[in-house]
Order: structure tokens, then C-alpha cells, then sequence
């Protein structure tokens, strides 16, 4: 059993030394997103209760249900799972943040069906950083054009980028995410302040680039079961 309280802190414990590392301001913070994909809604409770606020999911039909069962907590949820076109209605419904938006056409379905009644969903792109074949994300080349496309939606504040490098390698596609968005907020004269990027794994390498959210599953909740 894994000492969900107790990885809580380890986790924003590294984080901190990585900011101190890296010679980060303090107003400069970095947000711990627990991933709960895959996880029961005990576990999430349990996290809830060391503090932990901000929780990710990627699966829609799971994440629905433990949303309901936890709604009387103060939780924000982020979305950080492929999106198809017709999942975009519940997500605008029932989330704060959307991490994952790759087309201009989820993104306009996203903006149309956010209730008036919530603030904006923030949302950030997520860019094929290493160019890899058949990977989610944009291509760095068009993330420019979709920047300006999203930031114009009523509904949406597009908040900045997101990426999932392929593992061990090592800093550079975390440097080259952190220069897009600086390019896209010169060209395009917007103010991305996000930098949705870093796993259990490589944390640290991650923040020393810029991240201002790391996503941590298994650094928290141990090792998930295989879906
Ligand atoms: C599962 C997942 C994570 C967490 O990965 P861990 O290796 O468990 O920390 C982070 N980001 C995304 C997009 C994920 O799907």
C-alpha cells in the first residue's frame, strides 16, 4: 500500500528543491497535479485530505463518476486525456482545466459548450514536442496559428502548452516547449503563463526548464494496475 500522504509530500518536497536548483523565482510557482487515472475515489480522498487540490484524469467515463461521488470537495479537475469531438460537452461541463486540446475544431466545441455560468476553461495546447510519428499533440510548426485560433474563443483562456516527451530525453524537449510558448507570446502578443510538463520521472528536469505544472501519477499512487 503506498503512503498516499506521505508521497504528497515527498513530491512537493522535490519540487521545491528543484525550484531552488534552478534558481526559479518564488512567484514563479509550480503546481502539483495528482493523476488519478485508473485510481478508486478513496485514494483520491485520502490525497484530498494531505492537502492536495488539483487532480488529473484522462479516461471521461471514469473521471464523470468520481467527480459526482466527490462533489462536495473543493477539487479542480484538469482533463489530460485524448479528446474526441463528441466527449467535449461533459468536459466543458465538468472540468476547470483542459490540458490536451490538439485541433481547433475540439477546442471551438469546448468553447461553444462551457456553461455561462462557470469562469472561462483554461486550457493549454498540447504540442508533439519531439516530433515523434503517430504521437498526440499538435506540430510545433502549427502551434503558432492554433495559439491565435484558441485565444480568440469567448469561452476558453488559453492559459499555455503542454507536451509528453518521449522518456530519457533528457532537457531539451522541455527547453524547446518553454521557447514556443515564449515565441508564441512575442508573435502573437499573448501572455501564456503555463508550462504543463514533467511526469513522476523526470520532475526535476522538467522545472529546471520552466515547468509551472507537474503531472505526477505513480509518484503519488504507486504503480497503476494495467488498463
Ligand atoms: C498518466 C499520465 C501522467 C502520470 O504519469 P506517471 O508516470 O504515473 O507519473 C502524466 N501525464 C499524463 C498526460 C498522463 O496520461
Amino acid at each position: 500500500m503506498p503512503n498516499i500522504a506521505n508521497n504528497i509530500i515527498q513530491a512537493q518536497n522535490s519540487i521545491q528543491q528543484s525550484i531552488v536548483k534552478a534558481k526559479r523565482t518564488v512567484n514563479n510557482a509550480v503546481t502539483l497535479l495528482a493523476v488519478s487515472k485508473t485510481r478508486p475515489t478513496k485514494d483520491i480522498q485520502q490525497a484530498y485530505q494531505a492537502g492536495q487540490r488539483d487532480f488529473g484524469e484522462n479516461y471521461l467515463q471514469e473521471s464523470l463518476i468520481k467527480i459526482e461521488q466527490l462533489q462536495e470537495l473543493s477539487i479542480i479537475w484538469h482533463f489530460i486525456g485524448p479528446i474526441q469531438s463528441n466527449k467535449t460537452k461533459a468536459i466543458a461541463e465538468h472540468f476547470s482545466w483542459v490540458h490536451t486540446i490538439e485541433r481547433l475544431k475540439v477546442a471551438q466545441k469546448l468553447s461553444q459548450y462551457r456553461p455561462k455560468s462557470l469562469p472561462p476553461l483554461q486550457v493549454c495546447l498540447q504540442v508533439n514536442i519531439d516530433g515523434e510519428i503517430s504521437k498526440a499533440g499538435c506540430l510545433k510548426k502549427d502551434a503558432l496559428d492554433l495559439a491565435i485560433a484558441v485565444a480568440s474563443l469567448p469561452n476558453l483562456q488559453l492559459r499555455g502548452l503542454m507536451a509528453i516527451p518521449r522518456p530519457n530525453s533528457g532537457q531539451k524537449p522541455f527547453i524547446d516547449l518553454a521557447n514556443l510558448a515564449k515565441e508564441i507570446n512575442d508573435e502573437a502578443n499573448l501572455k501564456l503563463d503555463t508550462l504543463s510538463m514533467g511526469m513522476s520521472n523526470d520532475l526535476e528536469t522538467a522545472i529546471s526548464a520552466g515547468a509551472t505544472i507537474v503531472r505526477v501519477g505513480t509518484g503519488i499512487f504507486g504503480r497503476r494496475e494495467k488498463k
